[in-house]
């Protein structure tokens, strides 16, 4: 079988340099194909007597990206057939057999008798760096990192990870490593043992061979017979104080949401004991068992292959011509512009930030000076990058100053009138076929667009705050707005590496209209008498990342009161219910309390000290239920549901029009409980009729919010879920 992925080149020492360079492709990647190749490259080297060592290093920028992922997927959906073909016994055979193939693969490379060294070129992930894991010798480029973020997809490093990391370092660190599945630049990968050198880029490989001329074993360090872990034994003094607290601190990040998180647990806890044939295949049945489970495929699909999708421009109109976006312009350097002037000009795009007065100006363009000054102390940017980022930013008071820019995004009060007047005036300078941007978070984008003078260029491009952090951009549509404004609007969000998601013109769009579900429950679940504690811990037990009372002072609660009263007036006093008005009327109106703002809302926030639960709360409950009396996994449910059924309605209104965006505009956007893979995916995952079921429990005993909309009970009716229905038509729109 002739080898495409791999060139290899022996020199004259005998050393064979094997380059992964995987042809056509942006990035090297394990996939069926390159794992064959390489069990070649494994077989030719090892029988070839003249090669006396290998070093392996990638012709991409990159060294490995990890896994093909789009493979991994398919497996497990392959899986289902062998059952039905072949039965569960010979399905799960085979299903092993195949998912610890690159594992066998990087075992063959530690124990085929050659020393192998790998010269890390460029970043190496998940099973790119397990391969180099498996090499006797790894040299870094001082510009490479190295990381496992498997956990982030559901999934945990099965191809020997969890094993050779928690032999090469402490097993506390091994395991944040494996948990959090950061990326580690070189220098540090060095101080934590992950690799034995790094080296300027030109001299990786030279260094590589000379290890192997000078001796290098062809022996890990844990095939000696004495070889210690760096911890020691598991039931020893030392283990003693690691699992233990291990354990606790799992629990309390994951709630044992994650079967990934707990596999790792397990995978180090059992696999030190063991010698490394029989660890690694302990490691590799439970990987096969995670790979197979609900979670990993919800997360693989949401925030990997939809994501991917969605950042690679999926929604954006076909036919419309490449746009140039080289000068935006962003009006009002408040809280919202100065962040959006910031992650434009960080992109490479010059700003002209525009507010009432230069003073305004100048403090918006002084949120990127804060923000990248913090960067250069924690070393992530130079005082070189700081200047070139700054002198992308114009702040001005004069709207002439917008001459050039290819779009404009407006952040000012959010007020009709005041938004109006600042669409003129860009209008005056720029003409009307500038495409117009508002980041309004309630007004309905095509009144606004009423006032422009073509409504087609105008559009929402709809920001989280912080700016600078939240990955989320919802980009929404009048009822004019023209492909162009959302081909740019796309390209706009692409530039700043953030993700978009279209969605159709409504009250709160789509993040807010769910968030909102969670904050409410929140109230309603304290008006019932359920503790405050409670509340805030069941709600992370369920999986999102804070307590609904905890968000809501970030938020700030005089801005939910503000949004209480603009429902009541724009929807009538049905749509709020009493309960949650009559709270929020107490906090803001009597109490005077705003939330984090002001050091007080929900918790109490002593300067200095950590944030408390205010223990007025017990006061404004007129009945306090007996805890033990309340069911934590109907709390947890009705967390889950109240926020899905509300996604599900965005769905039957045609706010959202694509499954892929609801799931992952609902976990970037708000934190939906990432494990299920979003709120669209938590409906599909444990089907549509058994969620109808449940929203009409629920619905009889709490109330009409949690009632599903006609087309999810037709979809029940018919056994149909959200990505058969929506999936495929949604991908070929
Ligand atoms: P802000 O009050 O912090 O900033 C508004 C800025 O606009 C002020 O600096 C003000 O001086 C300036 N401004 C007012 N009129 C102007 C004019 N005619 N020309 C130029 N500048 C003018 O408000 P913010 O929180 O940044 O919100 C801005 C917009 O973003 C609003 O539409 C809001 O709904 C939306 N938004 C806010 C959030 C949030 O979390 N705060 C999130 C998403 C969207």
């Amino acid at each position: 079988m002739a080898i495409k992925n791999f060139k290899i080149e022996k020199d004259a020492d005998g050393i064979a340099l094997v380059t992964f360079d995987m042809p056509g492709k942006p990035m090297n990647v394990l996939s069926a194909d390159s794992i064959a190749d390489l069990e070649a490259v494994i077989e030719e080297t090892t029988k070839d007597e003249t090669i006396k060592g290998v070093v392996i290093t990638s012709g991409k920028d990159a060294f490995c990206a990890g896994a093909d992922l789009t493979m991994l997927q398919h497996g497990a959906k392959d899986y289902q057939d062998q059952i039905k073909a072949h039965g569960l016994e010979a399905a799960n055979k085979a299903f092993m057999e195949q998912s610890s193939r690159a594992s066998r693969l990087f075992r063959r490379i530690e124990t085929c008798g050659k020393p192998w060294a790998a010269a890390i070129n460029g970043l190496a992930l998940g099973g790119g760096f397990e391969l180099t894991l498996g090499c006797h010798y790894r040299v870094a480029a001082e510009k490479a990192a190295a990381g496992l973020p498997e956990i982030k997809v559901g999934l945990f490093p099965g191809a020997g990870g969890t094993q050779r990391v928690p032999r090469l370092m402490g097993t506390p660190e091994a395991l944040q490593m494996l948990l959090k599945g950061d990326q580690i630049p070189a220098p540090k990968a060095k101080a934590m043992n992950l690799v034995h050198d790094v080296a300027p880029q030109g001299e990786i490989v030279a260094r590589a061979k000379a290890w192997i001329k000078n001796g290098g074993k062809a022996i890990a360090p844990w095939d000696d017979p004495k070889f210690k872990a760096p911890s020691g034994k598991v039931f020893s003094a030392t283990g003693m104080m690691i699992w233990p607290a291990a354990n606790a601190l799992y629990r309390k990040e994951t709630y044992d949401n994650y079967p990934a998180a707990r596999a790792i647990l397990k995978c180090v806890f059992e696999g030190l004991q063991l010698p490394m044939d029989l660890a690694l295949k302990v490691e590799a049945r439970y990987f096969s068992n995670v790979l197979r489970s609900k979670e990993a495929a919800a997360m693989i699909r949401s925030l990997f292959i939809s994501m991917g999708e969605l950042n690679k421009g999926a929604r954006r109109p076909a036919n419309e011509p490449k746009t140039s976006i080289k000068k935006v312009g962003v009006i009002g350097a408040g809280f919202m512009g100065a962040g959006v002037a910031y992650v434009s000009a960080n992109a490479g795009l010059d700003v002209v930030l525009i507010d009432r007065d230069q003073a305004a100006a100048d403090k918006g363009k002084a949120h990127s000076d804060a923000l990248m000054s913090a960067r250069v102390k924690k070393g992530r940017a130079t005082e070189e990058k700081k200047a070139e980022l700054l002198a992308r930013i114009k702040p001005s008071a004069d709207y002439n100053d917008l001459k050039g820019c290819d779009l404009v995004i407006e952040a000012v009060f959010e007020d009709r009138a005041v938004k109006a007047e600042a669409t003129k005036k860009v209008q005056a300078v720029l003409g009307a076929d500038v495409v117009f941007a508002s980041n309004t978070s309630t007004l309905p984008i095509t009144s606004l667009a009423s006032e422009a003078a073509k409504p087609e260029n105008f559009i929402g491009i709809h920001f989280f705050s912080p700016v600078d952090k939240m990955m989320l951009v919802e980009i929404i549509m009048g009822e004019k707005t023209g492909p162009k404004a959302l081909a740019t609007a796309i390209d706009y969000v692409r530039i700043i590496k953030k993700t978009p998601i279209v969605v159709n013109d409504t009250r709160g769009f789509y993040a807010n209209r769910c968030v909102g579900r969670y904050l409410a429950e929140g109230h309603l679940m304290l008006m019932e008498g359920v503790p405050p504690a409670m509340i805030e811990n069941v709600a992370r037990m369920a999986g999102m990342p804070v307590g609904p009372l905890s968000l809501n002072d970030e938020v700030a609660l005089d801005l939910s009161w503000r949004v209480v009263q603009a429902t009541k007036k724009d929807l009538g006093a049905q749509a709020v219910d009493p309960a949650q008005e009559k709270l929020i009327k107490t906090m803001v109106v009597d109490k005077e309390r705003f939330g984090r703002k002001n050091g007080k809302g929900f918790y109490d926030y002593p300067e200095g000290g950590k944030k408390k639960l205010w223990a007025g709360l017990a006061d404004l409950q007129d009945k306090k239920l007996d805890p033990d009396t309340i069911s934590i996994e109907e709390l947890k449910q009705r967390f889950l549901a109240v926020q899905a059924v509300e996604a599900a309605r965005t769905m039957a209104e045609g706010v959202v029009t694509d499954p892929r965006e609801a799931d992952v505009g609902s976990i970037l956007g708000f934190g939906f409980a990432p494990y299920t893979g979003g709120t669209i995916s938590y409906i599909d995952g444990m089907g549509a009729k058994a969620f109808v079921e449940l929203c009409d429990r629920l619905a009889a005993k709490y109330g009409d919010r949690f009632a599903p909309p006609a087309q999810l009970r037709e979809m029940a009716k018919k056994g149909e879920s959200f990505y058969g229905k929506f999936g495929a038509a949604a991908k070929a729109a």
